[in-house]
């Protein structure tokens, strides 16, 4: 039987994070009720916020209740006011507590051209029509967390500095399973990209990569080097499906192609472990706009289209948000960062409640 109960934590966090999370909930009230799923939403603190409250950004409240939930939605963390602290004590490092904590391992970026924002994009109109991609970067090894690392001094006093890329075979075919099944569910082409010609540990990923395509052999699978694919990126963004990389090669790769479209407000993130995920808008707390109720709130509600997608199994749904807020911008209506001519300027509430209205119409 369809499960209809969940538990979903619910970190609105610093800065604009409060003001996009509560338009972010309102879509997902929406859906909950008219669907009957039986929701409990528990909120807490991370951040600056819970720095405030507890003295850490990170209490243990807030990471028991994120590791007994099924879901875990974030707005986003940090804000000047907290940038003097200790390295330890600051608001970002709750983001990096849950995602080791909780395992997360999988990081997925989808970016989306939406028709009625190409001019937004840095690149040509004709270039960006069409993208549709989603990169899944594997999140929790590589060079960042490879051993020995470090800098060290010799005998001459001349300094070096080393990090170790490594992958073992386990940690590369669990991030390979969740990309092809994500493959899947959408135009059924994975591109894996590595630096195989003269990396080992990614020649590795390659071999490992294809061993576990032969699983899935409705999923065209091919593979490309990052160089050539941080071109691409630019050249001809739409030819991309899904993109399964490293945790470096992802660093880059998504910021890449989050600027293909040209603005940050519209990009949401989901990290998915083995029992539970966190969704959470690609931007920060842009303290420079908090609490003037003009902070674009739609990739925090397309971050509740992920959520249902990957964790509460409503895919249907999900879709439903992401033609709604389709449906809103061709209306015209937009807020401050994809403000332009001749069309309908509002704010971060005013942006939810369009959304909300187009969904509405969608479920009945
Ligand atoms: P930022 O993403 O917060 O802001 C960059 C620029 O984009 C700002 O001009 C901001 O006003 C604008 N912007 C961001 N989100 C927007 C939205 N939804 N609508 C309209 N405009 C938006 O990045 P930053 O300024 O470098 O960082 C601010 C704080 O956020 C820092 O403390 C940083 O550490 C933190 N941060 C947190 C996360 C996270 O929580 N995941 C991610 C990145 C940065």
């Amino acid at each position: 039987m369809k499960q209809n109960n969940f538990k979903i934590a619910v970190f609105a966090g610093d800065g604009v994070g409060p003001e996009i999370m509560k338009e972010a909930l309102k879509i997902l009230k929406l859906i909950a009720n008219k669907k009957n799923i039986n929701l409990q939403l528990a909120e807490g603190l991370v951040g600056g916020s819970a720095y405030d409250h507890f003295g850490v950004p990170l209490p243990d409240s807030s990471l028991e209740l994120a590791l007994q939930s099924d879901a875990i939605m974030l707005g986003a963390v940090g804000g000047p006011k907290w940038e003097a602290l200790d390295y330890s004590l600051r608001p970002e490092r709750a983001l990096l507590g849950l995602r080791e904590k909780l395992g997360l391992f999988a990081n997925l970026r989808p970016v989306v051209a939406f028709d009625e924002l190409l001019d937004a994009s840095p690149l040509k109109k004709n270039v960006v029509h069409g993208i549709d991609l989603m990169i899944v970067r594997e999140l929790t090894g590589d060079v960042y967390f490879g051993k020995p690392r470090g800098v060290t001094k010799g005998k001459d006093g001349k300094r070096t500095g080393v990090n170790t890329m490594v992958y073992s075979e386990d940690e590369i075919s669990r991030i390979a399973v969740r990309a092809f099944e994500i493959a899947r569910t959408r135009k059924k082409n994975l591109l894996s990209v590595d630096k195989a010609n003269v990396l080992e540990s990614t020649e590795l990923w390659r071999n490992v990569v294809t061993e576990v395509g032969r699983n899935y052999p409705d999923v065209t699978l091919k593979h490309m080097y990052v160089d050539n694919c941080a071109m691409q990126l630019i050249r001809n963004p739409a030819q991309f499906d899904v993109i399964v990389t490293t945790n470096l090669f992802g660093d880059i790769l998504s910021d890449e192609a989050a600027m293909l479209t040209g603005s940050i407000g519209m990009l949401p993130s989901a990290s998915l472990g083995e029992n539970t995920a966190l969704y959470e808008p690609i931007h920060g707390s842009a303290p420079d706009i908090a609490g003037l109720n003009i902070a674009n709130p739609l990739a925090t509600i397309l971050s509740v289209a992920l959520m249902l997608r990957y964790s509460l199994s409503m895919p249907q749904e999900a879709s439903l948000i992401e033609k709604a807020v389709a449906d809103t911008l061709k209306e015209g209506f937009r807020t401050q960062d994809i403000h332009q001519q001749d069309k309908k300027l509002i704010g971060t509430e005013k942006m939810g409640d369009a959304v909300a209205k187009n969904l509405c119409k969608l479920l009945n």
